[in-house]
């Protein structure tokens, strides 16, 4: 069967692409060093970018973390299997490449049920970052992942498109106070309203430690343009008028921008985030210079969406 000769593949060190319901995962076993130093180097990924250790059950949550809060625990009751990601502080099974070298791991439980037959029958921890190059668009069907990484995976389960298409929701509770680390795909009401606390954000939180947080990810190759509030199509028009050639990313099919491709994409925020890199591949295999787009507000996963957008548009080191 494909998920033994998968969990094989794990157990001798190789790499396993796979689907979750956030994104598709570059999978390698996480208390195997040198198979989680391949996931670093196929991705070009800087070592100071930790990685999230997935498992099959939260009842595996006190073999990978200690001093674990009634809030995390809480939380991992309520939102796993799912989009939810708790940095907690470690146990010796993950390994310093895993961690970056930071005395915390950060610890999932997938929904996909590939992913979770996957580590059921692995049993251990897979450390899986996004299955993409570092810095480029996350990869939300097994194609994407083909035309990424296709030659570097010894193999890539096919789970259809992903449910939630953005990463999950990152939170370190391993202080006292919990710290939004990442917006995704399980969103800080929920967060709130489950644990009875404020959650606040990594960037409202002076000196808070938080790896691998970069101005600049998610990247199409071509240009990504955030418009303000009602200015979309004035924008895409003046792109336009420069020569370049512009796809207007919007759920309004009644305007005719003179000079732009529209690429329809829905406007409810959830079913955005569906599609959103779906998306922004398409600016890049329809040849466009520049695409615009109007974030979503920060309602919901909208804070997840603008968030992405925000560093598929940022200037690129
Ligand atoms: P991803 O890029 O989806 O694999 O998510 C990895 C991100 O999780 C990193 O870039 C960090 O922001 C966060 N992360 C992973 N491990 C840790 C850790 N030990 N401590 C704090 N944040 C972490
Ligand atoms: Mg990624």
């Amino acid at each position: 069967m494909l998920i033994d000769k998968a969990a094989q593949i794990l157990r001798a060190g190789g790499l396993v692409a796979l689907p979750t319901e956030t994104v598709y995962g570059l999978g390698a076993d996480a208390s195997n060093e040198l198979a989680v130093r391949r996931i670093f180097s196929v991705k070009q990924r800087p070592a100071s970018h930790p990685l999230i250790v997935h498992l099959a059950a939260a009842e595996q949550l006190d073999a990978w973390a200690r001093d674990v809060s009634p809030l995390a625990r809480k939380w991992a009751a309520a939102f796993w299997p799912g989009p939810l990601t708790l940095v907690l502080k470690r146990t010796e099974l993950a390994t310093d490449t895993v961690t970056g070298g930071y005395d915390t791991v950060a610890l999932r439980v997938p929904r996909h049920p590939l992913a979770l037959e996957l580590l059921r029958a692995f049993k251990g921890g897979i450390a899986a970052p996004s299955a993409n190059r570092f810095g480029r668009v996350s990869p939300t069907t097994a194609s994407h992942v083909h035309s990424e990484l296709g030659e570097e995976v010894e193999l890539i389960l096919d789970g259809g498109p992903c449910e939630v298409g953005v990463e999950s929701t990152i939170v370190d509770v391993s202080n006292d106070m919990p710290l939004l680390l990442r917006p995704g795909g399980i969103t800080v009401a929920q967060l709130e309203q489950t644990g009875g606390v404020t959650v606040a954000t990594a960037e409202e939180q002076e000196g808070a430690h938080a790896p691998g947080r970069l101005a600049s990810h998610y990247a199409p190759r071509a240009g990504l343009k955030l418009a303000g509030r009602g200015q979309l199509f004035a924008e895409a028009e003046a792109l336009a008028k420069t020569g370049a050639k512009v796809a207007v990313l919007t759920a309004d099919a009644s305007v005719e921008v003179p000079g732009c491709t529209r690429i329809a994409i829905p406007s409810e925020a959830a079913a955005l985030a569906k599609v959103l890199y779906a998306a922004l591949r398409r600016i890049d295999d329809g040849g466009f210079d520049v695409a615009v787009i109007e974030p979503p507000d920060e309602h919901g996963l909208g804070l997840a969406v603008r968030d992405r957008l925000m560093k598929a548009a940022a200037p690129r080191a």
